[in-house]
């Protein structure tokens, strides 16, 4: 059943996913060659506690992080370790909060150093991939038409769109309905309405659409080894039209200075 939301909730829904958004700017300003992903989560639960929430993946589903951080061949769920990042890693961290009994949850694939042009094209494309899969949610559309988009234009390029994962929906809990996926025929599921508020989080992959789980239960990576990107915004539907609740302005206000 998907839980429609008033304007009064999705304001704090934005605030959630402001809290997230500010916490992947700081981890823009920190990444890089030699940081660790445990540095990286240690930084951020301190963060999210002193914007008055609470990390929202931490303990949920017996997740043991603030952030998920999946580097190269991993695509989501990874667990921070102390290895560091190298130098052309491309690394997907993934954050959640909960505010106000709300959640927020969105996700950027960064770059460590100077990476290759064939991953740069693979981060642009899936950003694209989110771009457009957003600009499809909107009332008069289905759910199936934000998965359509995207795979259509993930495939143009000969990427594989991952199917065990999706975008979900947000708010009380982390994981609502609708089931977002990233993939779909056009004017297939639910039709769209006002107050719906979906995580929308596009995963492409270079080589095949398999993915496959590692021992540790949680980290998802490709079959094939190739790698993979994920970029996640949070996504009201006011007025008929989506609107980012999320934003990636801290993280390219961080990575410009950084140039
Ligand atoms: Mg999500
Ligand atoms: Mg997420």
């Amino acid at each position: 059943m998907i839980i429609y939301k008033s304007l009064d909730e999705i304001e704090i829904m934005r605030e959630a996913a402001q809290i997230v958004s500010r916490t992947l700017g700081k981890v823009a300003e920190m990444i890089g060659p030699g940081v660790t992903p445990r540095q990286l989560d240690e930084m951020a639960e301190a963060y999210i506690i002193s914007q008055g929430a609470i990390p929202g993946f931490k303990g949920l589903y017996g997740c043991p992080s603030t952030l998920l951080i999946s580097v190269n061949e991993q695509v989501v769920h990874g667990l921070p370790t102390d290895t560091p990042f190298m130098e052309g890693d491309i690394v997907s961290v993934d954050c959640g909060s909960l505010y106000k009994e709300y959640y927020g949850d969105h996700a950027y694939t960064f770059e460590i150093g100077t990476v290759s042009e064939e991953k740069k094209k693979l981060l642009k494309v899936t950003l694209e991939c989110l771009e457009l899969g957003i600009a499809e949610a909107k009332v008069g559309n289905r759910i199936s038409d934000i998965g359509f988009a995207i795979q259509q234009h993930a495939e143009k390029h000969g990427y594989g769109v991952v199917r065990d994962l999706v975008g979900h929906g947000l708010g009380k809990s982390l994981h609502e309905d609708p089931q977002v996926p990233n993939y779909g025929r056009r004017g297939r599921g639910k039709k769209i309405q006002d107050g719906l508020t979906i995580a929308i989080e596009p995963m492409i992959n270079m080589g095949t659409e398999k993915v496959v789980q590692l021992d540790d239960n949680w980290t998802i990576v490709t079959e094939d080894g190739l790698p993979s990107a994920h970029f996640e915004h949070d996504i009201a539907v006011i007025n008929g039209k989506p609107e980012i609740l999320s934003t990636f302005k801290y993280i390219e206000e961080a990575l410009a200075k950084k140039q």
